[in-house]
C-alpha cells in the first residue's frame, strides 16, 4: 500500500486520502501555479499510527525516507546538509478543514551547524537565527509540549533589555541568543537536549501531527461540526519559502470575495517581513492587501491572477495562504473559505449571475446549519441609535450579541452553566478557548485581524465577533477592562454588533433577521428541488406563525401539554393528574377543553389551512406535579381536600422512572375522558376553522403518543372515532381528520406492519425513541457522556445528530413494514433530529414524507432537504 504521494502525483479529488490542503496543493501544482514542491503522507498512515498504538510502522518510516530523497532531488538542497541545507515544514490536514485545531511545525531540519550554512548562504544571520529560535519554539510546542508561553517571555525580557517594541527589531545577536535561552528552556522541561539529528526532527514532528488529530480542541472541534474522529490526519512535508529575509518578503492569507459580507472583491492581510504563523496568531496587526498592491505591484498582479483562476476553478471563494520570498510569490494553499451565513449566500447568488454555477450548485454552496445564527439576531435600531459607542474596531464575524463581560474560557463555561449569557473579550484568542468562544453570545478581541483565529473561528461557528479593538486595554489581574478612561468590569454588560464592529456599553435587546433579497432566492431554488416536505414543531400561535414565516408546509408536531404551560393553565392539569374521582376528573377535563379549542383555533389559523398534526396529551408526570415546597393551599381548595392530603397524593403519584412512566397513551387507558375531551376540542375548532375559511381543506391529524400495542391503539381509536363522529354530527359537518401514531418505541417499530393496519399515518419521535433504544436518559445523558466523547466511544450526541446505525435502523424497519401494509402511509419525523442536516438527509433517502423541526430550524431543514435530493 503506498502511504506517501508527491504534489505532482497526487491531485484535487484525492481529500480523502491526502486531506483538503494535501490535496489542494496537488491541485495547484498540476495547475502549475507556484508551489513549494513537497509530499503529503496519507489519512491512512494516520490510521495505522493509530492501530499500531501510536507507533510509525517501519515501512511507512521508509516510505518517509524515501519521498524525502525524491523532495531534496526535487528541491536540489538536502535535509541537514550544512552547505546548501533543505528545511521543510510539518502541516497537518484533515478531510474537512478544521482550521487551527490541529499542528504544523516550520522551519524544520536546522540545528548549530545547519543555521550556520543558512547564516552564509543568504549573508542574513539575522533571518538565520530568527527562523532557528522560531523552530525550537513550535518544535518544542507541539512535539514536547513545553508551553510557549515561556519563550514568549523571553522574547519580551530580549525586547525591554533592548528597549524595542517590534520582534523585527531584534538583531542577530539577539536571535543569536535567544536560540541558546531556548535550547536551555528545552532541556531544563524536557530533561533531553533539542534533537539535532534533521530525521529525527522529522519523524517526531510527524507523529506530534497524527497525534494533534486527537487533542482536545480537535476532539471539540469535530463534535461541532460533525467530523467523524476515525478519518485521521494527513501530514504534508512542504520545503520551506521563507516571507522573513527583510522587506521585499511578506507572508498573508487572503480570499477571492469579501468572507464576512460576500462582496465581490479580493480581501485579505499580509505581513512584511514575516513568517505564516504570525498573521493567523494575530501577533501583529497585519496590513491590508490593497497595500500590497503599493509596496509589490508585479506580486500582487500576479497573486490577483492566481486567485481569480483558483476561484474559477473551484467554483467556489477561496482562502488561500501566500508567502513572497525575496520578490518572489509562493502558493501555499488555498481552500473554499469559510464565511457568514449572509457572505455565503451572497456569494452563491453571485456565482448563478456570474453564469459560473448553476443553481444546483449554488444550493450546495451554503452550509444549513449555519443559517440558524443568521435568522436570529439583528439590533433593535431605535435602542442601538441611543447606545453608547465604547469602541469600533474590526467586524470581523456577523450578528449582534450581548452578554456580560468575562476574561477567560474558564469563566465563561462557568457563567453560562449558571445561565448567564456572557461576552468573551481576550487579548486574542487561542484555539484552546474554543469552548469558550462557542459557548459566549460575542467575542472581543484587542489584537488580531479578520484572519486571526479568533475571526475565522467565529464566522464558522456563527457567532459575533470584533477584533483588533485597541482602544481597550485589558487590565492583567483586575478583571477589567479600560476605554477612553471608563473603566469595565468582569460581569458588566456590553453589546456588540459584529457587521459593523461596534461596541456598546449595556444592554441592547435584538430583532428578527431579514429575510428577502439573497436568502429568499436561495431558498427558493431549494424549495424547487426538495422532496422532503418540511413542517414545524409548535404549539403556540407566536411560534407557529413564525413557522410559517420561515416556509413550514405544516405542523409536525402540537405538543399539547406545552399549551399549559402557563401559571393559570397548568392549574387545570394538576386538577386532572390529582383529581381523586372521575367527578373531580371531569370538572377538571372541561376546564381545559374549553382552555384547548380556543388555543387550536388560533394555531390552525395561524397556519393558513396547511395540516396540522395535533398529538394528545403526553405529560411525563413529574413534569406537572407541584414541585417540592411549593403552597399546595390553593389547589387543595379547588379539589377540596387539605393539603396533607394533597401532599400524600403527590408522593403516591410519584414514579421512580417517570419517562418510562403513566404518560403518552398509557394516559388515555387509564383516563379515556382525557382522549375524548381533546378529540373533541380538535375537531370543533377544526369545524370553526374551515366554516370561516370555505377555501381551506384543513385536515387535521390526531396522533395518540407512545403506542407499542396494536390493541392499545385500537382501543384508544375507538375513543377518539367515537368522539369525533358525536362532533360532526352535531355541526353536522363532513370535515376529514386522520388518526396515527408515533413510533416512539422500538417494539412500535418492529411491529410496524401491524399497527399501521389501524394508523393513517406515522410519526417518529426520534427523542423517545433514541432515549428507549439506548436506554439512555434524555434529560440526565449529557452529564454522563462527556466521556463517552472523551473515550472515544461515542463521536456525537445521539440527542441531535440521529443515531444512523441502530435508531436509524429501527426507522428503515418501521419505513418498510408500515409501507408493506399501506403503501400510501404518510410517514414522518418530529424529534429535534428533524432539523439537524444529516438526520435530514437520512430521512430523505430512507423516503419518510417530511420532517418537522422547532421553527428557527424550518430554513435550515429545507436547505438540508434540497441538498439531500441534489
Ligand atoms: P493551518 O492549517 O493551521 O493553517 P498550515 O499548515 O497552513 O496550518 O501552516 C500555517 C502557516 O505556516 C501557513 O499559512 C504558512 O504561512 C506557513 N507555512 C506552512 N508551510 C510553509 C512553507 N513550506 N513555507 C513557508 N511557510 C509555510
Ligand atoms: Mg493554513
Ligand atoms: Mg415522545
Amino acid at each position: 500500500k503506498k502511504y506517501v504521494y508527491l504534489f505532482s502525483e497526487g491531485n484535487g479529488s484525492m481529500r480523502e486520502l491526502l486531506g483538503g490542503k494535501g490535496a489542494n496543493l496537488a491541485e495547484m501544482t498540476s495547475l502549475g501555479m507556484p508551489v513549494p514542491h513537497g509530499f503529503t503522507v496519507t489519512t491512512e498512515a494516520c490510521t495505522r499510527y493509530y492501530e499500531d498504538g501510536k507507533t510509525i510502522a517501519p515501512e511507512i518510516e521508509a516510505e518517509i525516507f524515501e519521498f524525502v530523497s525524491k523532495l531534496e532531488a526535487l528541491a536540489g538542497k538536502k535535509l541537514g546538509d550544512k552547505e546548501n541545507p533543505l528545511l521543510v515544514s510539518v502541516r497537518s490536514g484533515a478531510r474537512a478543514s478544521m482550521p487551527g485545531m490541529m499542528d504544523t511545525i516550520l522551519n524544520l531540519g536546522l540545528n548549530d551547524e545547519v543555521v550556520e550554512g543558512i547564516a552564509k548562504l543568504t549573508q542574513n544571520p539575522r533571518f538565520a537565527y530568527d527562523t532557528y529560535r522560531r523552530f525550537i519554539q513550535m518544535f518544542a510546542d507541539v512535539v514536547a509540549e513545553v508551553p510557549k508561553e515561556y519563550f514568549e517571555r523571553a522574547i519580551d525580557l530580549m525586547k525591554q533589555k533592548k528597549g524595542v517594541k517590534q520582534d523585527t527589531e531584534l538583531d542577530a545577536d539577539d536571535m543569536k541568543q535567544l536560540v541558546e535561552q531556548f535550547k536551555a528552556l528545552y532541556k531544563g522541561h524536557i530533561g533531553r537536549d533539542f534533537p539535532t539529528e534533521p530525521k529525527v526532527q522529522l519523524m517526531e514532528s510527524v507523529k506530534a501531527v497524527f497525534r494533534s488529530w486527537d487533542n482536545p480542541r480537535a476532539i471539540y472541534y469535530r463534535r461541532q461540526n460533525g467530523i467523524p474522529s476515525s478519518w485521521g490526519t494527513a501530514v504534508t512535508v512542504q520545503m520551506m519559502v521563507f516571507g522573513n529575509m527583510g522587506n521585499d518578503c511578506g507572508t498573508g492569507v487572503a480570499f477571492t470575495r469579501n468572507p464576512a459580507t460576500g462582496e465581490k472583491k479580493f480581501f485579505g492581510e499580509f505581513l512584511v517581513n514575516a513568517q505564516g504563523e504570525d498573521v493567523v496568531a494575530g501577533i501583529r496587526t497585519p496590513q491590508s492587501i490593497d497595500e500590497l498592491k503599493q509596496l509589490m505591484p508585479e506580486v500582487y498582479d500576479q497573486f490577483l491572477e492566481i486567485a481569480t483562476r483558483l476561484e474559477r476553478h473551484y467554483k467556489d471563494m477561496q482562502d488561500m495562504e501566500f508567502t513572497i520570498e525575496r520578490g518572489k510569490l509562493f502558493m501555499l494553499q488555498t481552500r473554499n473559505g469559510k464565511r457568514t451565513a449572509q457572505a455565503a449566500m451572497k456569494i452563491a447568488c453571485d456565482l448563478v449571475d456570474e453564469g459560473l454555477i448553476t443553481e444546483e450548485q449554488a444550493v450546495l454552496l451554503v452550509d444549513p446549519s449555519q443559517l440558524d445564527a443568521f435568522l436570529h439576531d439583528q439590533f433593535n435600531p431605535a435602542e442601538l441609535k441611543r447606545a453608547k459607542i465604547l469602541a469600533t474596531a474590526l467586524p470581523a464575524s456577523p450578528g449582534a450579541a450581548c452578554g456580560q463581560v468575562v476574561f477567560d474560557a474558564e469563566t465563561a463555561k462557568e457563567w453560562v452553566a449558571e445561565g448567564k449569557k456572557v461576552i468573551l473579550v481576550r487579548l486574542e484568542t487561542s484555539p484552546e478557548d474554543i469552548e469558550g468562544m462557542h459557548i459566549s453570545e460575542g467575542i472581543l478581541t484587542v489584537r488580531g485581524g479578520m484572519t486571526s483565529h479568533a475571526a475565522v473561528v467565529a464566522r464558522g461557528m456563527g457567532i459575533c465577533c470584533i477584533s483588533s479593538c485597541g482602544d481597550i486595554t485589558i487590565r492583567e489581574g483586575e478583571h477589567c477592562f479600560e476605554v477612553d478612561g471608563l473603566i469595565v468590569n468582569e460581569g458588566d454588560y456590553i453589546s456588540l454588533d459584529g457587521s459593523t464592529g461596534r461596541v456598546y456599553l449595556g444592554k441592547i435587546s435584538t430583532v428578527g433577521a431579514g429575510l428577502s433579497g439573497d436568502y429568499s432566492r436561495l431558498m427558493g431554488w431549494a424549495d424547487k428541488f426538495r422532496k422532503l416536505q418540511v413542517r414545524a414543531n409548535a404549539e403556540t400561535p407566536a411560534d407557529a406563525a413564525q413557522a410559517y414565516k420561515f416556509g413550514a408546509e405544516g405542523i409536525g408536531l402540537v405538543r399539547t401539554e406545552h399549551m399549559f404551560f402557563d401559571e393559570q393553565k397548568i392549574k387545570a392539569v394538576r386538577e386532572m393528574i390529582l383529581a381523586k374521582t372521575q367527578t373531580q376528573r371531569q370538572k377538571a377535563v372541561d376546564k381545559m377543553h374549553v382552555m384547548q379549542r380556543e388555543d387550536f383555533i388560533k394555531v390552525f389559523e395561524a397556519m393558513q389551512g396547511q395540516p396540522v398534526t395535533i398529538r394528545l396529551i403526553d405529560p411525563p408526570l413529574h413534569e406537572f406535579l407541584p414541585k417540592e415546597g411549593e403552597n399546595l393551599e390553593a389547589l387543595a381548595a379547588e379539589l377540596e381536600t387539605t393539603p396533607a392530603a394533597l401532599e400524600k397524593a403527590i408522593v403516591e403519584l410519584h414514579e421512580v422512572n417517570p419517562m418510562m412512566g403513566h404518560r403518552g397513551c398509557r394516559l388515555a387507558v387509564s383516563y379515556p375522558e382525557i382522549a375524548k375531551m381533546q378529540t373533541e376540542a380538535i375537531i370543533e375548532a377544526a369545524i370553526t376553522v374551515t366554516e370561516a375559511h370555505k377555501d381551506w381543506r384543513f385536515v387535521p391529524e390526531i396522533m395518540v403518543p407512545l403506542i407499542t400495542d396494536l390493541k392499545e391503539l385500537k382501543y384508544i381509536k375507538g375513543i377518539i372515532v367515537a368522539a369525533a363522529e358525536a362532533v360532526l354530527k352535531a355541526h353536522d359537518s363532513d370535515l376529514k381528520y386522520m388518526i396515527g401514531t408515533m413510533v416512539e418505541t422500538p417494539r412500535a417499530a418492529l411491529l410496524a406492519d401491524e399497527i399501521a393496519t389501524e394508523a393513517d399515518f406515522y410519526s417518529f419521535g426520534t427523542n423517545d425513541l433514541t432515549q428507549m433504544t439506548f436506554g439512555l436518559s434524555r434529560d440526565d445523558a449529557a452529564s454522563y457522556l462527556g466521556s463517552y466523547y472523551d473515550k472515544k466511544i461515542f463521536d456525537f450526541d445521539p440527542f441531535a445528530t440521529l443515531d444512523l446505525r441502530g435508531v436509524g435502523q429501527l426507522i428503515e424497519r418501521a419505513t418498510e413494514l408500515g409501507r408493506s401494509v399501506k403503501p400510501n402511509l404518510k410517514l414522518g419525523i418530529c424529534g429535534e433530529h428533524g432539523g439537524d442536516p444529516a438526520s435530514v438527509e437520512f430521512c430523505h433517502k430512507v423516503g419518510l414524507n417530511y420532517v418537522s423541526c422547532s421553527p428557527y430550524r424550518v430554513p435550515i431543514a429545507r436547505l438540508a432537504a434540497a441538498q439531500a435530493a441534489i
